[in-house]
């Protein structure tokens, strides 16, 4: 298996381009370090990578591209109906992502577009539906686990529970928008990342606010 050349995996330069390309929230520096994340958490386990929070696709384009070089597959769970905060009158609100004939949110025809363009259509699973629903009835290890989801208590509590039984021994787990100061953003995100370190995570790296654990030995 090619793992642990020293040297963080990156993207070429396409799958950077239709990163950058996508609607979303995740800063290039941020997505590198995801990617490498990725790569390595695929090299090692050879097991699909399963991100919660797809949105327009931005940070699936990555994990496809990760899964795509490890011969895996990238898994993405999204209701597709928006977070709290992407809500009309919210400060994430993107009106041009809401469905005009049923009156509300609706990222999936954004996401299909911006695997397209990637030319990563083959590499994803799109599981459309509430995480901790999905999380229920899944019932296969998967390499990596992105918390990107929603960033109640609630939600990313249901992530975390929902998915890390899911997560092989040597796996990773990564979690974005961990804001220690809570004059940065939410603490939802904060919590789960405090709550992984004291039932057996360790981190393995911190790009913004994106963290990478593993689950220590022993
Ligand atoms: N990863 C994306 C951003 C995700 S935004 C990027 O790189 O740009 C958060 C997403 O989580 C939203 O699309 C929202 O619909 C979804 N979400 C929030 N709570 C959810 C839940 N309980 N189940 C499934 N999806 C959820
Ligand atoms: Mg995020």
């Amino acid at each position: 298996m090619a793992q642990n050349s020293g040297v963080a995996a990156r993207p070429d330069t396409e799958v950077l381009a239709a990163f950058e390309a996508a609607t979303g929230f995740m800063p290039v520096d941020e997505g590198l370090a995801l990617y490498a994340a990725a790569a390595e958490a695929a090299a090692r386990t050879g097991l699909p990578l399963l991100e919660i929070g797809t949105y327009c696709g931005r940070s699936a384009v990555l994990l496809a591209a990760a899964a795509r070089e490890a011969g895996t597959v990238a898994l993405t769970v999204d209701h597709h109906r928006g977070s709290e905060e992407q809500q009309p009158g919210w400060e994430y609100h993107d009106a041009a992502l809401v469905d005009p004939e049923v009156g509300r949110m609706d990222t999936l025809p954004r996401f299909r577009r911006t695997l397209h363009a990637a030319g990563l259509e083959d590499h994803v699973i799109a599981l459309v539906g509430r995480s901790p629903q999905v999380a229920a009835v899944w019932g296969t290890p998967v390499g990596l686990v992105f918390i990107d989801g929603g960033h109640t208590d609630e939600h990313a509590t249901g992530d975390y529970e929902g998915w890390v039984p899911h997560l092989a021994g040597d796996g990773l787990l990564v979690i974005h928008d961990v804001f220690p100061d809570p004059a940065d953003g939410g603490q939802a995100p904060y919590r789960v990342y405090l709550r992984a370190l004291a039932e057996g995570f360790h981190e393995v790296s911190v790009t913004g606010s994106l963290r990478v654990l593993r689950r220590s030995a022993g």
